[in-house]
């Protein structure tokens, strides 16, 4: 089997995209028609490909297929055999699973380019129908939620179909410039420079994924931080005026947090957690970049803040907000290292704990039993030798 037809895919395009094309070109009623074909063939070249191809659109993409991706990612070759292109040249055109994660959240990549899962659109895929109108394909970049308006046509991406209110779907409709209920998607409006900013940034950074890497990562913070979505009509223009800002309006943010603790204090601040008056902050922080090579920008910006923090607050008799407790997930944050090595700080006294853990129990990683003074001071003192990577402050032996 061959198609007679053979579709060349775009660097920029995604496989849903591709695929949609290669059916259209080779004349089959849709993309399910040629699915069915396929599968058929797939299993009689090798029965463990039973079920590995699906018949959806929305459904094809590699990280999609969550036990089987290895198997959907043979069916993908031979896929490729058939259209007569290069099955890596496929294979760059899919999401793939990373191990990679931006704090809690596990990331997808695409050519290197590693972005966090929730960034990916799941209903709905706005297109912006002047690049559709010079070539017919679909870029990946307008599957990122935090792209909506096309940078090289400064209008705003069409979400909505102005026939019947659903939203713009390619892979359910199978046209790209067709709604689902057949009417034929108009341009929107004219984009507004926020937008427009983030678009570019997005677009113009793919050359080095490092920075869009970094960019995605305080776009997944400050969309939990600040609790707004993506999706929020105001994402572009709120980040962006929170970045031109950066770090001093983050900074007063915090100041204010800390001003209010001390009107609501309840407990001594030696016996009251970080987390009872800064909330997640450390936690989230760890969203602002991928994996965790060194501090990110995030972090920086908190570890100079509570640095003046607990230099403003000095050590007396009477507790004051240098003296809170940190737990030993959150000292590993602002040591920019492991919690297994924070606790060999502990075990070798170079950081004492508040109260030392009952005989015969563990100090458990959840545990808010270190002062928020000793690990800043422990930070400081190993500040000069911070390499741009995880610190090693006790040698592994
Ligand atoms: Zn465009
Ligand atoms: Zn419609």
């Amino acid at each position: 089997m061959q198609f007679l037809s053979q579709t060349t895919p775009y660097s920029d395009e995604t496989i849903e995209s591709y695929l949609l094309r290669l059916s259209q070109d080779n004349g089959y009623f849709g993309f399910a028609d040629m699915a069915d074909i396929l599968w058929d063939w797939l299993v009689t070249q090798d029965y463990e490909l039973e079920g590995a191809f699906p018949n959806e659109l929305q459904s094809v993409d590699v990280y999609k297929a969550s036990q089987s991706s290895n198997f959907r990612v043979r069916a993908l070759r031979l896929v490729a055999q058939l259209a007569g292109v290069e099955a890596s040249e496929l294979l760059n055109l899919c999401w793939l699973r990373s191990n990679t994660q931006f704090g809690a959240i596990t990331a997808v990549s695409r050519g290197g380019l590693l972005v966090p899962r929730q960034l990916l659109r799941k209903s709905g895929i706005p297109v912006c129908t002047e690049c559709l109108k010079q070539d017919a394909h679909i870029p990946y970049l307008w599957h990122l939620k935090a792209y909506k308006a096309c940078h090289k046509h400064n209008q705003l991406l069409t979400r909505i179909c102005g026939q019947c209110n659903a939203e713009i779907d390619y892979r359910a409709s199978e046209a790209f410039l067709e709604c689902e209920c057949g009417a034929v998607i108009k341009p929107a409006a004219k984009a507004n420079q926020a937008d427009l900013k983030l678009a570019n940034a997005l677009a113009t950074n793919v050359l080095a994924s490092s920075a869009v890497a970094k960019l995605v990562g305080l776009l997944a913070w400050f969309s939990q931080w600040q609790s707004i979505s993506y999706d929020d009509g105001e994402f572009s223009e709120l980040f962006v005026r929170y970045f031109s800002n950066w770090p001093s309006g983050f900074e007063s943010e915090l100041n204010k947090t800390a001003e209010l603790a001390k009107v609501k204090q309840l407990r001594p601040f030696n016996h009251t957690p970080f987390n009872d008056v800064f909330g997640s902050l450390l936690k989230d922080s760890k969203l602002a970049c991928a994996g965790s090579q060194g501090y990110n920008t995030v972090q920086l910006a908190i570890i100079a803040f509570l640095t003046k923090l607990v230099a403003q607050n000095p050590k007396k008799k009477h507790p004051n907000l240098g003296d809170l407790l940190l737990s030993m997930l959150d000292a590993a944050v602002i040591l920019g290292t492991s919690t297994e090595q924070v606790f060999r700080l502990y075990e070798e006294s170079f950081l004492a704990a508040a109260q030392p853990p009952k005989k015969n129990t563990f100090l458990k990683p959840s545990d808010n039993v270190f002062y928020l003074r000793q690990v800043i001071e422990l930070q400081q003192s190993f500040a000069l030798n911070m390499p741009n990577n995880q610190q090693q402050f006790v040698p592994p032996w």
